[in-house]
């Protein structure tokens, strides 16, 4: 019985274990396409998700992430109005159309609205008198009324310049540009104010044309929740959140399945779930439901689960066994830990996977919450794993380690990261990554890259030829950083 264990044992395999095959190719990396599925009705146009952690992802980093075509996950190792308040702000951060617009009424006084404006942190507002809308007032006018007592219907604007509801993005901006106006009221047929687009919003828009928005033109925003906060995913749901994270390190457990078929009746976005790596873990978890898979169990930078609980299977097997049993059933599936660098990418789209969740290559960023340190004159970024003791002693995040009241078990570990740079810049290299990947092995999109990706096993010296070797390194590459110093 004991024998048998090892008579039929598999080998796993890890990002360093395999390289994929170079294969004949017409397609140059310029013309591939990245997009693809974080979950069954979340589309992103970069497949990269930001992780749920304290050193990674905050409003910041959410609302950079899906300007730049992927999708932040917003932590939870915070009250619940603490993870609202952010969740609002991403999905506040932009908006083509504003819909609950302030407005004020001819007989407001110019005092009034100066403190409306200072504490609401708006720039203007349609004036409205029984409803409907019978001007404009700017900051401009305001200034030109200097400390005046005077009121609205003084200084506002009266001939304003209006809109039908229905009024396509691309002929908002040019009324906007031919009156050369800053804002433009949206009306329905009774002259009520119904909304309000803004020219700052449309440049805004213009800039990031791969952002994730949804169908209000507002950038798209998880959020991660315990497997049996379901009223903690209800208020995220409320407060605008796209997509619900299930976050726990071994998601399947009995008590969570059942949890997950409560949450997925109380919510109505989408719920991703893990974190899992076997094939049976997949096929349990959708069953209940679930839009999304979490992969990864232990391959984490910060991580030490599988060293402290000799638990785990290494990353490329976790991801294309899950991936095996999630295709199916059409369910994407999320990589999660461990990728070092853009080649880390590309394998892991590969073996099956959908995008990548990061967290160690974004916690060096400068829209990550961590803290910046100096080390040996280079500069760094805090990062810890959740399961770290500062994550668990400083929050109420109970997804590792916590046995009884006051005493746990830490399954991770805390430091610093090279500091990266903006998202911006980390995207750019770790796309292009994963673009001349795609070119090599001949996939013009991640779906072709997913179905006819081959890889080769490599032993330890071919991962020895495959770094760089026998030179003395004097300038790094952004995308190929040393870690160790
Ligand atoms: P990285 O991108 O840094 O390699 O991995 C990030 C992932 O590690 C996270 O998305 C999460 O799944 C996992 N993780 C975060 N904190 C911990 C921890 O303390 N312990 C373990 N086992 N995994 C962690």
């Amino acid at each position: 019985m004991f024998k048998d264990k090892f008579t039929s044992i598999r080998e796993g395999y890890t990002f360093d274990d395999v390289l994929l095959l170079p294969a004949k190719t017409s397609v140059e990396p310029k013309e591939v396409e990245i997009f693809s599925k974080v979950s069954r009705n979340i589309n992103v146009r970069v497949p990269i998700v930001s992780s749920p952690m304290d050193t990674v992802t905050e409003a910041d980093m959410a609302i950079a992430i899906a300007r730049y075509g992927g999708i932040g996950i917003v932590h939870r190792n915070m009250t619940v109005n603490e993870q609202a308040r952010i969740v609002v702000k991403v999905k506040r951060s932009e908006s083509t159309i504003i819909r609950n617009v302030l407005t004020v009424s001819p007989e407001t006084s110019l005092v009034e609205v100066r403190s409306i404006m200072k504490a609401k942190n708006v720039s203007g507002f349609p004036v409205v008198s029984g409803e409907k809308l019978v001007g404009i007032l700017t900051k401009r006018d305001l200034e030109f009324a200097g400390k005046s007592s005077k009121v609205v219907n003084e200084v506002m604007v009266k001939d304003v310049v209006s809109a039908p509801d229905n009024i396509n993005i691309e002929d908002a901006r040019e009324i906007l540009y031919r009156n050369r106006i800053e804002k433009l009221p949206l009306v329905d047929k009774g002259n009520r104010v119904v909304g309000l687009i803004t020219a700052k919003d449309i440049v805004t828009r213009e800039k990031f044309p791969d952002a994730t928005r949804d169908s209000k033109g507002q950038l798209m925003v998880g959020a991660a929740v315990g497997p049996f906060d379901i009223e903690r995913a209800q208020t995220m749901e409320k407060m605008g959140a796209d997509l619900i994270v299930i976050d726990t390190a071994h998601a399947h457990n009995e008590n969570v399945l059942n949890s997950l078929k409560k949450m997925r009746k109380g919510i109505s976005i989408d719920l991703v779930a893990g974190n899992i790596a076997t094939a049976k873990a997949a096929e349990d978890l959708i069953s209940t439901g679930v839009d999304g898979l979490r992969v990864g169990i232990g391959p984490g930078s910060i991580c030490t689960t599988r060293i402290i609980a000799g638990i785990g299977v290494p990353q490329i097997t976790a991801i294309s066994d899950v991936a095996e049993a999630a295709s199916s059933e059409n369910i994407p599936v999320i990589a999660d830990g461990g990728i070092r660098y853009s080649g880390d990418i590309v394998k892991a789209l590969a073996a099956g996977a959908n995008v990548v969740m990061l967290g160690s290559l974004l916690a060096g960023t400068e829209e990550s919450p961590g803290v910046e340190m100096i080390i040996n004159g280079r500069k760094y970024k805090s990062y810890r794993g959740m399961g770290s003791i500062g994550a668990i002693q400083t929050g109420i995040s109970d997804r590792y380690g916590k046995i009884g009241a006051n005493k746990f078990v830490a399954e991770g570990v805390e430091g610093a990261v090279p500091y990266r740079g903006k998202v911006e810049e980390v995207l750019f290299q770790l796309m292009g990554g994963l673009k001349s990947g795609m070119g090599y092995v001949g996939a013009r999109t991640v779906q072709d890259l997913r179905e006819n990706g081959e890889f080769v096993k490599i032993t330890s010296s071919g991962l020895r030829e495959s770094h760089p070797h026998d030179i003395r390194i004097m300038m790094e590459p952004p995308n190929y950083q040393i870690y160790q110093t």
